[in-house]
């Protein structure tokens, strides 16, 4: 059986990061994408590991040779989803996990309809708000124009199929592995298991 395609958007601060690292840790059954980019690396990321950085030259070139699901540009910089490795993990029936923002997440479920969109939010405004800060690596400045921006993308969230409130982690990580579970046995992505059902019981006929 394939496995799904995941796609986690979600406010700046909403703890995506902090939703993925446990979903790994807790579930085997999950691969996540590493994007490539044209941002600068933070202190303490490594090429390969949270993204793989490349120079615009270089994505130009990955968007001209087709390697890229989708790509955006977000706050300057290129974003995008390497396809190889996307394909590889779907076709071994892993379900493989994309972190990327709206526009991003919008273009892949126009090309496959069959991905699967979670927008994750806190429970409430002033605790995303909170967990920016708490957080402590941007300055009020930044944190403004980040809250900013979830209000305007908060228009989008009726475009994706599940809202994941993040509250209680383990719970929040325990209901996306269940949305997932669930959207695994859909009918229609079990075509062949039907078929082979159904062939099966002809001989009562
Ligand atoms: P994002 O990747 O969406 O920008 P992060 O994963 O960096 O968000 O989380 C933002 C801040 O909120 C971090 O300091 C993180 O520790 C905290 N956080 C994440 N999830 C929760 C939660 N369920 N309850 C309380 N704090 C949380
Ligand atoms: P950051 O620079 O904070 O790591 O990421 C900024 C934004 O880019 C986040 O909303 C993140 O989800 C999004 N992002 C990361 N990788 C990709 C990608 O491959 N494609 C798109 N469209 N967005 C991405």
């Amino acid at each position: 059986m394939r496995g799904v395609l995941v796609i986690v958007s979600g406010f700046s601060g909403a703890g995506k990061g902090t939703v993925m690292k446990r979903l790994m840790e807790k579930y085997d059954s999950y691969s996540l994408s590493i994007s490539a980019t044209t941002r600068k690396p933070r202190d303490g990321e490594e090429d390969g590991r949270e993204y793989f950085f490349k120079t615009v030259g270089q994505f130009e070139d990955m968007i001209e040779k087709g390697q890229l699901i989708e790509y955006a540009k977000y706050v300057g910089n290129y974003y995008g989803t390497p396809k190889e490795y996307v394909e590889k993990q779907l076709d071994e029936g892993r379900n493989v996990i994309l972190e990327i923002e709206l526009q991003g997440a919008l273009q892949v479920k126009e090309k496959k309809p069959e991905t699967v969109l979670v927008f994750l939010t806190p429970p409430c405004a002033d605790e995303l708000e909170n967990r920016l800060r708490g957080r402590g690596t941007e300055d009020d400045e930044t944190i403004k124009a980040r809250l900013k921006r979830a209000a305007e993308e908060s228009d989008y969230m009726k475009k994706y199929d599940y809202i994941l409130i993040n509250d209680d982690l383990e719970k929040c990580v325990d209901d996306l592995n269940g949305i997932i579970r669930s959207e695994r046995w859909k009918t229609d992505r079990n075509d062949s298991m039907l078929a082979e059902i159904k062939k099966d019981l002809s001989r009562f006929n």
